[in-house]
């Protein structure tokens, strides 16, 4: 069980302590980049904070200066003895000992969204399995684009306690929520919420779907009356969450016409606004650089959390659809890195579990050799073996998670196995023809080899841009 057992008593205290953190110890576990602001942010409304993490070398004079008292190194029963809360980054697992101590005892424990709320700025939240970073980067884009100052962050880029720190205004705050985000969320709030969908994913850390899902679950049961929820009416387990939404719901769907409701639907590229939204009339989904059906459904859901913030009416289609055009997308998601001698290199690196990868297949419209490997993460290989049956000649796999692929794809006639990701890109080089995509779409995580999926993906594109000197 990964959801943090934290009693009523215990959430009145939390709610006391952060409405007034003046004096009070506050502990923070886990000194990333959102840890580090967490503990400045409650340095600077008076609390006494102490700074744990287990790197011992970890050393900062920014902190100190704050007067954060550090402990580093390893962490046990008596880490957070004397402090009255513990604050987690979103790295930091909430099951370790020293936090299940805090728990045992009567501490309260929260994470990096009680901490921030309420916010100042209207929020629309996103979170879901895959998708997440579009989706939010293009609601940012949009926002921006409808003349509104955005914080645009969370999960994705910077932490929402580093935007507190800086008094920066907004009108809206867009923000990426993770699921390790929402375990330790209990009152957070989001006036659009957005619930992309539900696959199986983080088997390292949740023990089936199921407790995936209400973690996920979270955002929409805080909603209020005035809350409107986006929801994916394809995905049955978020067809599933209409139940604790009390506010209003957008459906959204690239499969069916019918919805339960007000949202809309994609009719070939375009957006078909129903029920009480058809009055903003049809909107081209057309872009440049988002290719994929999965695009198109994180165009809907952005699109819909505009119209849920009240920025996009039936009299700024033309800019809804100039903002759009000009979203750059995001690096090492379907990213084209270039053609070589016919062959082209898309950088999915971000497609870190099966679902994903699988996804990327989908958008593919040419022969793809795949390059699909890393660490396993325990949720198998199925929806890639479906997706690559009829598109691709060649199965490269690598890294650790090798001989589980090479199970999963064990009937494939193009299988071909390498230790490292070089030497798969190099054995994919010598597979593709002219007409052909080299696809990276790992559908693993990347810690086996590299420092993580951005890390993986600079390298494949350094490889790729190596090959025609630079001009690929
Ligand atoms: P997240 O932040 O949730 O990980 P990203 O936007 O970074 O999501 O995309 C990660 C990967 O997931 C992409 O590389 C793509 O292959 C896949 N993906 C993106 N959008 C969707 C979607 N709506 N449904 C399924 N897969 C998607």
């Amino acid at each position: 069980m990964t959801r943090l057992d934290v009693t009523a008593a215990a959430k009145v205290r939390l709610a006391a302590i952060l409405a007034k953190p003046h004096g009070h110890r506050v502990g923070v576990l886990g000194l990333g980049v959102a840890g580090k602001a967490m503990a400045l942010l409650l340095a600077k409304r008076g609390a006494l904070v102490v700074g744990v993490d287990r790197r011992a070398e970890l050393v900062s004079a920014e902190l100190t200066q704050a007067g954060i008292e550090l402990r580093l190194g390893p962490t046990g029963p008596m880490t957070f003895a004397d402090v009255e809360l513990v604050v987690l980054s979103p790295g930091a697992d909430p099951a370790q000992e020293a936090v299940a101590h805090a728990v045992a005892k009567g501490v309260p424990v929260c994470g990096e969204l009680e901490l921030v709320q309420p916010l100042p700025a209207r929020v629309a939240a996103i979170t879901g399995t895959n998708g997440k970073s579009t989706t939010t980067a293009l609601l940012g884009a949009l926002v921006k684009g409808m003349g509104q100052a955005a914080f645009v962050g969370g999960n994705l880029g910077d932490p929402i306690a580093g935007w507190l720190l800086q008094d920066k205004p907004a009108d809206v705050a867009v923000v990426e929520l993770s699921s390790f985000q929402l375990e330790t969320a209990y009152s957070f709030r989001a006036d659009v919420s957005v619930m992309l969908n539900i696959t199986p994913d983080h088997f390292d850390r949740y023990p089936d779907v199921a407790s995936y899902a209400a973690t996920k679950e979270r955002l929409l049961e805080n909603m209020d009356a005035k809350g409107i929820a986006i929801l994916n009416a394809d995905d049955q387990s978020v067809v599933a969450m209409a139940r604790s939404v009390r506010g209003s719901i957008y459906w959204f769907s690239t499969l069916q016409e019918s919805l339960p409701g007000d949202g809309a639907y994609l009719d070939g590229d375009t957006l078909v606004p129903v029920g009480s939204l058809a009055t903003l009339g049809r909107l081209d989904l057309r872009h440049p650089r988002l290719f994929g059906r999965h695009n198109r459904e994180n165009a809907l859901a952005a699109m819909l959390a505009l119209a849920g913030l009240g920025l996009w009416g039936p009299h700024n289609g033309d800019l809804v659809r100039a903002s759009y055009v000009g979203f750059c997308g995001l690096e090492h998601r379907l990213e084209l890195v270039g053609e070589v001698n016919g062959v082209r290199f898309i950088n999915d690196s971000k497609a870190t579990n099966d679902d994903a990868a699988a996804v990327a297949l989908a958008a593919m419209d040419r022969p793809v050799v795949l390059l699909a490997g890393g660490r396993d993460k325990g949720a198998g290989y199925e929806r890639l073996v479906a997706a690559a049956r009829t598109k691709v000649h060649a199965v490269v796999a690598f890294g650790e998670a090798q001989a589980l692929i090479a199970k999963a794809f064990a009937t494939h006639p193009g299988l071909v196995l390498c230790q490292g990701m070089r030497e798969a890109f190099l054995r994919a080089l010598t597979l593709a023809k002219p007409g052909d995509v080299v696809l990276l779409a790992p559908a693993c995580s990347s810690y086996d080899e590299f420092t993580d999926y951005k890390h993986r993906g600079r390298e494949f594109k350094r490889w790729v841009q190596a090959l025609s000197g630079g001009n690929a």
